[in-house]
């Protein structure tokens, strides 16, 4: 039997409806092969970073364990993805699902496709607070410490926990 493996995925969308997005993605992981999802964290509502003129995005962390290795977790990431800007496509635009692998085992990976702990993940309120509700203070691969990096967070991203029961 192949090992489980935990990892964290962040999920995020700001186009068409995106608490139903995020739900029909959850659905969608749990119910692709060699993933289940265990926990999610709280809905988070944040505003945009980069560009600034769109909608506020919903944001959400997943801890899941699967048996796929990190390529074929990123394979079935970008499934969801893709499954889910094809129903939006035509009248929300491409936007309406990002799926990122925050976190896969101990790991550190950095190939062309794939970084993993995620590039941005610290910088990121949108996915440093979500992770960090599921796991509290873990030390991560490359050694930072996620509540030194919860502490670091630069102070003009707007977050905000949404009551919301699944
Ligand atoms: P971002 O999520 O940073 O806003 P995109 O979703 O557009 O940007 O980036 C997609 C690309 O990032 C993919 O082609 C994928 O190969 C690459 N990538 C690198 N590391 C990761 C990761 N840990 N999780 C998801 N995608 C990743
Ligand atoms: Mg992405």
């Amino acid at each position: 039997m192949s090992k489980r493996i935990m990892a964290y995925l962040g999920l995020g969308a700001n186009l068409g409806d995106p608490i139903n997005q995020l739900q029909q993605a959850l659905a969608l992981l749990h119910h692709s092969g060699g993933v289940s999802v265990r926990r999610i964290s709280s809905l988070y509502e944040t505003s945009p970073v980069g560009y600034l003129d769109q909608p506020n995005f919903f944001n959400l962390v997943a801890e899941i364990d699967t048996v796929l290795p990190p390529t074929e977790l990123l394979q079935a990431a970008q499934k969801v993805e893709q499954c889910l800007h094809r129903v939006r496509l035509e009248r929300f635009g491409p936007r309406t699902m990002d799926v990122d692998i925050l976190l896969y085992d101990h790991r550190i990976i950095d190939t062309v496709e794939l970084t993993i702990p995620h590039p941005r993940l610290l910088e990121r309120a949108f996915a440093l607070i979500p992770l960090h509700e599921l796991t509290g203070e873990i030390i991560l691969p490359t050694g930072q410490s996620l509540d030194e990096a919860m502490r670091a967070l630069p102070k003009d991203q707007w977050i905000k926990k949404r009551d919301f029961s699944w």
